[in-house]
């Protein structure tokens, strides 16, 4: 198969930007915050991607998540092509939605009943209405710097894209929905004491990333996923965790997985699902208490639907990389993700560039600075660091052929197929790149 194209990544991106706002279909893809011209990718396979020049890199997105066996992985590739000779989309049931379904229940024990849906903005979106409708309450509370997609009311302050172009929210969004958002700040436990304490019984949810990885990777505090859960279940609110980056990433069980046998243990009411679990196709899920997920139509008032819904090749996807995705799977991605930390971290220390290491899981970032050091805990504490060295620490590294989320604010994903040839090139890059970032 032949991968280059005649054009440049230069010239897609001119003749990409005559056609498409900003050239993109997403803004982070546009490197505003890192300048330069974005990589046209044309193929990926394991742990490279290719762009159309030709040009090979080590890939550290990982397709923002979904890819934990690596890309174009022979048995989801295999899987897929079979489904797609069987019909693409049926808009009716199919026997692979409900597997799905099961296979998530029986891994994610508050699940109990499950929905599937094409996005993570979906699935969130989806479970607001869900939490309102269950509650008859219309407030939401999220925490600054989080992320849960792109729906009226939940980007106020929201991290991503948003914290890269540092706007406080969007245009377009109109004052009354945005004023039904409660912002707090993460981790802060006497802030969310304070805001039940004022609208407790007008407070349909709370939102939360299980672990925060939208403003750059900061892990919840420990206990505060149990906390969130206690203070909302005293106040006749319901909790949504968003796991639509962390799950079946960080753990067979996602981010609820990892803390399941500590004590800080939690059971959320609904939890929101995307990337991994669509394996690289748009499949995404919300789930949960059967008494609350029942309230969706047809059993129930809260109205919820989707053409694509159940895509039966997505879900053939999704299902066939949750399966495949073994224990072995999740040891190397550990693996892996504990010896990059080790190795930049100690590439930017021989620069001298002072630095903190974020890390939730197999999900890790860096922070740049000295007042940084020690760590975030919220979106203040990684709005404060030296951000401007992440841009030629990028380039460097993607010079050396390996691509790096193309914003400090993202966190870095690697796949069970980053085998010793791809983590010598990534480490054979970092000397040039920590100095970069030191000057
Ligand atoms: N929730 C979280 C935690 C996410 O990380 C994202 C996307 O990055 C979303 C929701 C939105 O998902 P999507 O981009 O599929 O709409």
């Amino acid at each position: 198969m032949t991968t280059a194209t005649t054009a440049t990544n230069a010239d897609l991106f001119a003749r990409a930007q005559a056609a498409i706002p900003g050239g993109v279909n997403s803004p982070v893809r546009a490197f505003r915050s890192v300048g330069g011209t974005p990589r046209f990718l044309v193929s990926a396979r394991g742990p490279y991607v290719t762009d159309a020049e030709g040009r090979e890199y080590v890939d550290l997105v990982a397709g923002w998540g979904p890819a934990i066996l690596g890309h174009a992985h022979p048995g989801v590739i295999a899987a897929v092509q079979d489904a797609a000779a069987r019909g693409l989309s049926f808009g009716a049931s199919t026997p692979v939605e409900t597997e799905l379904a099961e296979l998530i229940e029986q891994r994610v024990a508050p699940v109990e009943k499950l929905r599937l849906v094409s996005t993570g903005t979906e699935a969130t979106m989806s479970a607001i209405r869900l939490a309102r409708g269950f509650t008859g309450r219309d407030l939401l509370v999220k925490f600054a710097g989080h992320y849960h997609g792109h729906s009226d009311g939940l980007l106020a302050e929201a991290g991503s894209g948003l914290a890269t172009f540092a706007l406080p929210g969007s245009a377009g969004v109109p004052a009354d929905v945005a004023a039904l958002t409660l912002v707090v700040p993460y981790n802060d436990l006497d802030a969310l004491r304070a805001v039940f304490a004022e609208h407790g019984d007008r407070i349909a949810a709370v939102i939360t990333e299980a672990a925060a990885a939208n403003m750059g990777v900061v892990p919840p505090l420990p206990g505060f996923n149990r906390a969130i859960v206690e203070l909302a279940h005293a106040h006749g609110a319901l909790v949504i965790s968003d796991e639509v980056l962390t799950g079946f990433r960080v753990s067979k069980a996602g981010w609820w997985g990892v803390e399941a046998d500590t004590d800080a243990a939690y059971t959320p009411d609904l939890v929101t699902f995307g990337k991994v679990v669509g394996g690289g196709m748009p499949v995404a899920a919300l789930g949960g208490r059967a008494d609350v997920m029942e309230r969706l139509a047809p059993l129930g008032p809260v109205y919820q639907a989707g053409t694509l819904s159940g895509n039966p090749v997505a879900v053939t996807a999704g299902v066939t990389t949750l399966r495949l995705a073994d224990d072995a799977v999740y040891a190397t991605l550990d693996e892996v993700s504990a010896l990059l930390q080790r190795e930049v971290s100690a590439a930017l220390s021989a620069e001298g560039v002072a630095h903190g290491v974020q890390v939730a899981g197999n999900l890790f970032s860096f922070l740049f600075g000295e007042s940084v050091a020690g760590g975030a805990h919220d979106y203040a504490g990684v709005l404060a660091q030296e951000s401007w060295r992440y841009a030629p620490f990028f380039h460097a590294m993607l010079d050396a052929g390996v691509s790096l989320p193309p914003s400090v604010f993202e966190a870095w994903f690697v796949t069970a197929a980053h085998d010793e040839s791809a983590i010598t090139r990534i480490l054979d890059a970092l000397p040039a790149a920590a100095r970069a970032a030191a000057s």
